[in-house]
């Protein structure tokens, strides 16, 4: 838990629209698609660029839990997204998952 931290604030203390052991899902402040939600782990890991520091068992129940918030959140297309470092832009400094979907997602990559 790092109190300068925005997410591991929001991790503690955010409104929440899943949870499970170790990670939340919030609602983006600034939605760039219909839905679009952000995938946040308890561990405060600076960057997708440190994922080493997730180990293994946490990593894959990360990506389960990605999977099941977009299926909960009747999301059948959607796209899973990271900035990895300000050039790709990333703003949080707090490793975090964009979920993306809704009408007209379309095709990124
Ligand atoms: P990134 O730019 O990839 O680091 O993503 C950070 C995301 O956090 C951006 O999409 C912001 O819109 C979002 N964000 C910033 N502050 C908040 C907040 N208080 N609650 C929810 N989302 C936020
Ligand atoms: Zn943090």
């Amino acid at each position: 838990m790092n109190d300068d931290c925005l997410f591991c604030r929001l991790y503690r203390d955010g409104e929440h629209v899943a949870s499970t052991d170790g990670f939340v899902a919030i609602r983006d402040i600034n939605p760039q698609a219909d839905t679009h939600l952000l995938v946040i782990p308890e561990r405060h890991i600076a960057s997708f660029h440190d994922i080493g520091e997730l180990p293994a068992d946490e990593a894959k129940r990360m990506l389960d839990f990605i999977a099941d918030v977009a299926a909960r959140n009747d999301l059948t297309d959607y796209r899973v997204v990271v900035n990895a470092g300000p050039g790709a832009g990333q703003t949080v400094f707090h490793l975090h998952w964009h979920v993306l979907g809704g009408r007209s997602i379309g095709r990124m990559a």
